[in-house]
């Protein structure tokens, strides 16, 4: 049975308050209140009344007081308030709708009207709750998607490993040119993948609101010069001129996220050598000194000094942005145009992201072109953060491995054809007694075999519940610990391990898992682990880890 509205008309005269009861009572459920006081209470205590009917002048709380009341109230935020009064001044009209009435009906009113006006007010009620029941469940459909991106990218993730580790084994054996060839190839193919499903995953956490900015101590200078380090190698092959200009008044350290200006600047620079066929790529980097902004003051963060608006402006020699398309850059997935992405390939992740990171750090990205091809493109971003109040202080280190970085550096300096013979053996390790906590059986061979190859041999738990009972029975050096398993994960398995045993016989506990984001790595610091490397496992990642343990 359909639900009759229900509307609640309050007035101090009994006769006006029956007489539009009598009007709309075969239409609507009608509740009367005698004042102000009385309508409160019946607000409070009747479920489902969606208009009010409210008049202005009233003895005790008068209409302007009760619709303040409710305003205030959360709770009642929702009702739809038309006033009814006899004064028919424009001020009595304004401050109605400015504390929050919907309508202002003049008594004595037109029945017509009023009734017309009644029906127009229920139905925005209506459309009104449609669309925020629509809100919710798009919230919803929008959260259940970026968690199935990022577990799809947690179990894309696993083959990949396989696929890199093996194809990083194959490349240290003895092989032909044809072999090396297909062994780069393969390698090639699977670090785009890793790039995809890093931008993915990336993207995804932001749109959830799930990616925070760390707040470390970095030095300007290295940062940019890092992320241009990984794009140099294209720039040469390309034959393009790369220059960059970093202001030398700018303070040296700033404390911010590094990792992430670092992304914003690889996408930028990397986009313009991409869409850049000759000339020049000029990276700049400005500044100026800022009041502390709002948003940073609750921060109240540790060692800031004064705050800089960073400008960083990306400047290249390229195809341009046509005027009409210039609008759609920051869009996901988007791309000029169809011809131009088959052949320059990408996702059309790389802006998008970039400016939502930006935002992030309380500033955006804008691009201009003429789009007159030849004349280039210019991306300027702006980036808020506070210098560094020691600014001697070297950037602090991070003990987790980068691997969108070790991905951009393989996929953007192929490897020319190296020679037919394996690389030289490393220097052995020392004996370290590994325990390797691994639940999937290609992750457990493809890590068993990197050990192998290192010199190194390895027992295996297949969960946290194995590893916990094996450091009982025998010590370890280090164990390498997978993060997502079954029976006992290797969080709660590394805080076991911290409490259980004695300080001398605790073992190094580097996290190897394929959930690769900032939160997932304090995590595993928080439980007490001592590193952390992402999947797909690399030789020269795992070679530096297990080298620290020595
Ligand atoms: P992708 O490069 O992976 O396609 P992006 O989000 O980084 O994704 O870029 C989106 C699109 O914007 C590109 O496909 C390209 O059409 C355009 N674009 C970005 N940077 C430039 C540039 N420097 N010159 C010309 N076009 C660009």
């Amino acid at each position: 049975m359909e639900v009759r509205p229900r509307l609640l008309v309050v007035d101090d005269e009994q006769s006006i308050r029956d007489f539009i009861t009598d009007l709309f009572k075969d239409q609507y459920d009608i509740l009367q209140a005698c004042d102000g006081t009385d309508a409160l209470v019946t607000l409070e205590s009747e479920p489902g009344i969606e208009i009010v009917l409210l008049d202005a002048m009233m003895p005790g709380l008068d209409g302007f007081e009760v619709l303040e009341i409710l305003k205030s109230n959360p709770q009642m935020a929702h009702l739809r308030i038309i006033m009814l009064s006899a004064r028919t001044d424009v001020e009595s009209k304004v401050n109605a709708f400015t504390a929050g009435a919907v309508d202002f009906v003049n008594k004595p009113f037109n029945v017509g009207e009023l009734a017309a006006r009644v029906s127009t007010q229920l139905r925005l009620s209506r459309a009104d709750a449609e669309l925020k029941q629509a809100k919710i469940e798009a919230d919803a459909a929008n959260r259940a998607k970026s968690e199935f991106l990022a577990n799809m990218s947690h179990e894309i993730r696993t083959p990949l490993n396989a696929i890199i580790g093996v194809s990083e084994l194959l490349a240290t054996t003895l092989l032909d040119s044809a072999q090396r060839e297909y062994v780069h190839t393969i390698e090639t193919g699977g670090n785009a993948l890793l790039i995809l499903i890093n931008d993915i995953l990336d993207y995804s956490k932001i749109e959830a609101g799930m990616l925070e900015l760390d707040a470390v101590r970095f030095v300007l200078k290295d940062c940019v010069e890092a992320a241009l380090d990984l794009i140099r190698n294209q720039v040469i092959e390309k034959k393009l001129a790369l220059n960059l200009m970093l202001d030398p008044l700018l303070p040296r350290s700033f404390i911010g996220d590094d990792h992430r200006l670092r992304q914003i600047i690889i996408n930028l620079v990397n986009n313009a050598v991409k869409f850049t066929e000759q000339g020049s790529i000029r990276v700049a980097l400005t500044g100026h000194e800022i009041t502390t902004p709002r948003s940073f003051a609750a921060k109240n963060i540790a060692g800031a000094g004064v705050f800089y608006e960073l400008v960083l402006t990306v400047t290249d020699t390229g195809i341009g942005i046509p005027a009409d398309r210039q609008s759609r850059l920051f869009k996901k997935f988007s791309q000029v145009d169809n011809s131009v992405t088959r052949r320059y390939g990408g996702t059309g992740l790389g802006l998008a992201i970039s400016q939502r990171l930006a935002e992030l750090f309380g500033g955006d990205i804008t691009a201009e072109s003429s789009g007159i091809p030849g004349q280039g493109s210019t991306f300027r971003c702006v980036l808020v953060m506070p210098s560094c109040l020691d600014q001697q202080a070297t950037s602090e280190q991070r003990a987790w491995s980068d691997d969108r970085e070790d991905a951009k550096r393989r996929a953007f300096n192929a490897p020319p054809s190296a020679p037919a013979v394996a690389a030289p053996p490393p220097e052995p390790f020392p004996p370290l007694r590994i325990l390797l906590t691994e639940d999937n059986p290609i992750n457990q061979q493809v890590a068993m075999k990197l050990l192998k190859s290192l010199g190194l041999s390895a027992d295996l738990a297949k969960n946290g519940l194995e590893a916990v009972a094996a450091v009982q029975r025998q010590e370890y050096d280090v164990i390498l610990m997978d993060v997502q398993m079954p029976e006992l994960d290797g969080i709660s398995a590394s805080r076991q391990i911290r409490q259980l045993l004695p300080s001398a016989q605790q073992p190094i506990i580097i996290a190897l898992t394929a959930n690769a984001t900032e939160e997932d790595r304090r995590a595993c610091l928080d439980a007490g682990m001592n590193d952390f490397v992402t999947k797909p496992i690399r030789i020269a990642k795992l070679t530096e880890v297990l080298r620290n343990c020595c």
